[in-house]
């Protein structure tokens, strides 16, 4: 059998950062074993049947303000400028009360992040200008508030603004995707889109941001074509690895270089503590024959309908095909381990941290493994964060 230096679980943005650094730069032989057909992780990208070029694993922009992890990755790929925006979509309050050239089907938009611009679409131009003035009042040092925050304000016009708020963008669209309130789910995750207290209208405020020119999935065949990497596809690394006594085996032999895992922490050992707590997403893809679903490249349905959210992938990509489009809705749930489920979200609460950390303390009993990346250590982290950690990490190995 040839001879690796190095073994890599997973070909997402952990494994094929990782894969590369020590390929390129630390002269390594390095074995990239892949579960699935293709390279990319949950950012993998491809044209669907209609020629649409499709985010598989749900929709992903890229944004950073860490310049390392950009001028990194802009060696694999040239950048198309591309600011997210979102609006939600949601039903009028009051639909009886809006004039009959102003209605829309009862429904009503405003941009998410709720920001200056909402408050007026939700109160009224007058009103809502009265109320923005009073929240920067309220906060005159920040350039945003977290709802859970706002809600804190013992004013009473805030603590009305915070109600609102907190009705038409988040309890409910937090109830879909985590089956739990805002209150009750790791307040972080709430804080990923606050109150803006300005008209900027961007979802992400990052310095860079952009989709990678012709996609994800060639960024990373680029990242991972590199004389000292082989990538196996279609193979489960669980199949060909035996952890025992704080010895790694693969196929049958000590593995004593470095071993990066990026899949799940709980599926590596076995289950043994009991399986880590996830939410898994459901896509409803729908090609439809027009040019253009949506005005914006996602939209929150932030109070009714069963999906959180739709995404129109020609936004994103800016790709130009006349007369089709795809759009992808997103349905949340318990993930329950059953076959073809992919666990997209670690539920992050002490319960849940405390067994993963039982999983971690086990990975620590093995001197040459480290898990990294969104499933091996359990975290809520973007695509830019795990590039950064991939470079920290093969910084200390190198
Ligand atoms: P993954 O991409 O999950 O890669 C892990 C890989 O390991 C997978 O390919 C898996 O098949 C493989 N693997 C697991 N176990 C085994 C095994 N036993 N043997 C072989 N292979 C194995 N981030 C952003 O910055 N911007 C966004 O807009 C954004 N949108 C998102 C939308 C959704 C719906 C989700 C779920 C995530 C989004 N993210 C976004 C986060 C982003 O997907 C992650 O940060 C990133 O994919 C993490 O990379 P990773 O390498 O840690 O994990
Ligand atoms: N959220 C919400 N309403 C929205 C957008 C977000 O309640 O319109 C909450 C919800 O709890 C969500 C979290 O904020 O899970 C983070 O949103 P983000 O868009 O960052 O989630 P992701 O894209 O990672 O699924």
């Amino acid at each position: 059998m040839k001879q690796y230096d190095a073994l890599i679980v997973g070909a997402g943005y952990a494994g094929a950062v990782t894969a590369r650094r020590l390929a390129e730069d630390g002269n390594k032989k390095v074995l990239v074993l892949e579960r699935r057909s293709h390279v990319g992780g949950n950012a993998y990208d491809c044209p669907d049947s209609a020629g649409i070029l499709i985010h598989q694993y749900g929709p992903h922009i890229f944004h950073t303000n860490d310049r390392r992890v950009f001028d990194y990755l802009s060696r694999f790929t040239n950048w198309r400028r591309y600011q997210h925006r979102v609006i939600a979509n949601l039903p009028r309050d009051n639909p009886e009360a809006i004039p009959p050239h102003k209605k829309t089907d009862g429904r009503m938009f405003f941009p998410v992040p709720f920001n200056l611009d909402s408050m007026r679409n939700a109160f009224g131009e007058e009103e809502g200008e009265r109320l923005g003035r009073k929240l920067l009042d309220a906060y005159p040092a920040q350039s945003q508030v977290t709802i859970l925050e706002l809600r804190q304000n013992p004013d009473p016009e805030i603590s009305a603004i915070a109600d609102y708020v907190y009705e038409h963008v988040f309890v409910h669209y937090t109830m879909k995707q985590w089956g739990q309130t805002p209150e009750e789910i790791d307040p972080n995750t709430t804080a990923r889109v606050p109150v803006r207290l300005s008209r900027d209208d961007r979802y992400f405020q990052d310095a860079y941001q952009g989709m990678p020119l012709e996609g994800y999935t060639p960024m990373f065949e680029r990242m991972l074509d590199h004389p000292n990497i082989t990538v196996e596809l279609n193979t489960d690394a669980l199949k060909r690895l035996e952890l025992a006594d704080g010895v790694i085996k693969l196929d049958g032999q000590a593995f004593d270089g470095p071993m990066i895992y990026t899949g799940q922490a709980d599926e590596l050992f076995g289950f043994r503590f009991g399986p880590l707590p996830y939410r898994t997403l459901e896509f409803g893809f729908e090609t439809l024959p027009r040019d253009v679903y949506q005005t914006h490249g996602t939209v929150n349905y932030t109070v009714d309908q069963p999906y959180t959210r739709i995404t129109e992938f020609k936004h994103l990509t800016g790709q130009e095909l006349p007369g089709v489009t795809t759009i992808m809705k997103e349905y949340s749930r318990a993930y329950t381990g059953a076959g073809g489920e992919i666990p997209y979200y670690a539920i992050i609460n002490p319960d849940n941290n405390a067994l993963y950390a039982k999983y971690a303390d086990l990975a620590a009993q093995y001197p040459n493994l480290r898990l990294l990346g969104r499933l091996a250590e359990y975290k809520y982290y973007n695509m830019d964060a795990i590039a950064a950690r991939a470079l920290a990490l093969t910084d200390e190995l190198l």
